[in-house]
């Protein structure tokens, strides 16, 4: 029996090497590493401005933080996504307002978002969910119409492009992940991308304790010890350690695209004629980083549910995951907001059937085989 797991990160020697000469050359953290990864990552977005922190959850708090959230505001979250994206809106007092999603791209379902604005309402945070970008024309008109900002959670889409426009270029800011699971990984790591230069600057100076400009250069040669506190800011830096990681796993970041779309690929060719299997829509006009391949069980066809057939794989020695559990399941956002499944049917939907198979750069062509076969074999076994 083979053994896949669901994810492995794609380190190579380059990675070992910048790792280890972070640590001979002896600074630690951040510094001169960290911005040429910014440089290196705003250049291959396209955006003006790139602040790294350390995780993409630092990122979204500091963007919700410098558009100005505050106590009993609301911000537009889906279901379907990762605790963060609704958990920095709860650092603030504010109120993630939960949004059902799409059944087939499980994308935050813009027909639904105008009725739940209100006077209170002040950003909205479209997901990327598994790299397919969100509907960006119709959530950037009505945040236009209704004077709302828009951030843009892109954990997931490193990268992607909406209608030719990359991922980290649309919104008013973009926050991306570099988690052991991610596109790229730094171990722990984010970024936030923005056009604004004001922006730009106060999350560089919210990420090191609110601290003045460069506060890092104190322990430079030009730098000097003294420094100002201009507002109360987090422990939020990255170091030299990870952005070392980050600069060559940048270098490969189209290579890594292109082997997880060749994976989506396979998977979906070797899916497609199964009735039991319900493929993944990505819509025509954008392109997925396909940093997850979300498989969904036509129940109706099988006499197995989606538990069942995830234990059948794991008893196989693949490795998989359900994105998400929908936010409104757990115990903390249904006492705090009242929330309950039956607002949510399309997400309830989802969740009842979908499962992410392995997608990792490393697979190998027998160990996609592999997982086909069994999928395949599953399928056979339990139709109806
Ligand atoms: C992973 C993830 C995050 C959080 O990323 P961290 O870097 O771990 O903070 C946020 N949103 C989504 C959708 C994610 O999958």
């Amino acid at each position: 029996m083979m053994r896949i797991p669901f994810h492995k990160p794609y380190i190579t020697e380059e990675e070992i090497e910048g790792v280890v000469d972070s640590l001979k050359n002896g600074w630690l953290t951040m510094g001169k590493k960290t911005i040429e990864f910014e440089e290196r990552f705003k250049a291959y977005i396209g955006s003006q401005h790139a602040v790294a922190v350390n995780s993409c959850t630092a990122a979204l708090h500091l963007a919700l933080r410098v558009i100005g959230i505050k106590e009993g505001d609301e911000v537009i979250v889906p279901t379907t996504t990762f605790v963060a994206t609704a958990e920095v809106v709860n650092y603030f007092n504010a109120k993630p307002v939960l949004v059902d999603v799409e059944r087939d791209t499980h994308l935050i379902d813009v027909e639904k978002i105008e009725e739940k604005i209100t006077k209170r309402t002040k950003a909205i945070i479209p997901v990327h969910f598994s790299g397919q970008p969100a509907d960006m024309d119709p959530i950037m008109e009505l945040a236009k119409k209704y004077n709302l900002f828009v951030v843009e959670d892109a954990a997931h889409s490193l990268p992607a492009w909406y209608k030719g426009r990359k991922i980290g270029t649309i919104g008013d800011i973009t926050a991306f992940s570099f988690y052991a699971t991610k596109t790229i990984t730094t171990g722990e790591g984010g970024m936030a991308t923005t056009d604004n230069p004001e922006w730009a600057e106060r999350m560089k100076i919210l990420r090191l304790h609110g601290i003045s400009k460069d506060a890092w250069k104190r322990y430079t040669k030009e730098g000097s010890w003294e420094y100002d506190v201009l507002e109360n800011g987090y422990k939020y830096n990255t170091t030299d350690i990870n952005a070392a990681l980050g600069l060559a796993q940048l270098k490969k970041a189209d290579w890594l695209w292109e082997r997880r779309k060749h994976i989506a690929e396979r998977y979906n060719e070797a899916f497609k004629d199964y009735e039991e299997l319900i493929l993944y829509r990505v819509k025509e006009d954008r392109t997925s980083s396909w940093h997850l391949y979300p498989l969904k069980l036509n129940l109706e066809a099988l006499k197995i549910d989606r538990n069942g057939f995830i234990e059948e794989l794991k008893n196989r020695g693949i490795g998989t995951s359900v994105h998400f559990i929908p936010l409104y399941r757990f115990t903390y956002y249904k006492e705090r907001f009242g929330y309950t499944p039956q607002e949510f049917p399309n997400s309830e939907w989802v969740f009842e059937r979908v499962l992410s198979l392995p997608i990792y750069p490393g697979m190998t062509e027998e160990e996609i085989d592999y997982v086909i076969e069994n999928v395949v074999d599953i399928v056979k076994t339990y139709r109806r």
